[in-house]
């Protein structure tokens, strides 16, 4: 099996400090993050940003400071949002992608987030490929239903994105698709042959159990506090690193051997 790929999603766009005090927020902060997620194990760094209020921008001269202070820091490969926050145009969404970033995430289909929704028509899916062709930046084609798999089938079969796929399964949003074992490997199966694909699994009670799935069936892990602010029932996470470390120990268990950055970019072909 290939390495295992360990991507931390930091600090998203939905979470609070009330949630878990112990998110990052700042550029500095994120970037310390990183440095300490990357020392754990984490090869892949999904990065948001906020603004001096806290709430999700998607600013460039912030992404570029974060950027640059990460790039200080460490190795970590970074893959910027084009996800960004419910109720922002693509235009907004798409900025980080100015700064030619290594990867970045596609949404491959408008999907329910909470008590919200998020608008991904297959426009704006082949203009924000488009943009990352013309770059060379490596989409995760970020797929929260079966319909995503097949319209991100689409936006290959028009030449917008090319091999090798990364995909990011994402399950258990509220009002979305649900985590189970058989939903994850029902969608894998419909993916290209030779894919790579990470486990996105929202929320505490089956962030655990979609690691170890994803683990034994040659799969990558996402875990950060974007994604669950818990480290176990009932005890807030304590940092992004703790949860780098305990994917890793899920790997070990699981016989498979972590990716560093440079695993990477070789298997993903970026640069
Ligand atoms: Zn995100």
């Amino acid at each position: 099996m290939a390495k295992l790929v360990i991507t931390c999603a930091v600090t998203g766009a939905e979470t609070t400090r009330e949630q878990n005090p112990n998110l990052p927020i700042t550029p500095a902060e994120i970037a310390g993050s990183a440095s300490e997620a990357r020392e754990a194990g984490a090869a892949i760094l999904h990065l948001h940003v906020r603004d001096a209020e806290g709430n999700p921008t998607q600013d460039l001269d912030t992404f570029r400071r974060a950027i640059d202070l990460i790039r200080a820091k460490c190795d970590i490969v970074i893959e910027v949002t084009t996800g960004g926050a419910v109720g922002m145009s693509l235009e907004e969404r798409m900025q980080p992608l100015q700064l030619d970033p290594e990867m970045a995430s596609l949404d491959c289909g408008t999907v329910n987030f909470a008590d919200e929704y998020i608008v991904n028509t297959l426009p704006m899916m082949r203009e924000c490929a488009a943009t990352m062709k013309k770059r060379g930046v490596r989409p995760t084609l970020e797929c929260f239903d079966l319909s995503h798999v097949d319209a991100a089938a689409t936006l290959i079969e028009e030449g917008l994105v090319a091999p090798p796929f990364h995909y990011g399964i994402v399950l258990n949003v509220p009002g979305a698709v649900r985590y189970g074992e058989d939903t994850l490997e029902f969608m894998v199966r419909r993916l290209p042959p030779g894919s790579f694909w990470t486990v996105i699994a929202i929320g505490g009670r089956v962030a655990l159990r979609a690691a170890r799935a994803s683990a034994a069936a040659g799969g990558f892990i996402r875990v950060g506090l974007e994604d669950n602010v818990w480290y176990a029932k009932g005890q807030l996470a304590e940092s992004n690193a703790q949860l780098v470390e305990q994917a890793a120990r899920v790997a070990a268990d699981a016989g498979r051997e972590i990716a560093t950055p440079d695993d990477v970019r070789q298997m993903l072909t970026l640069g």
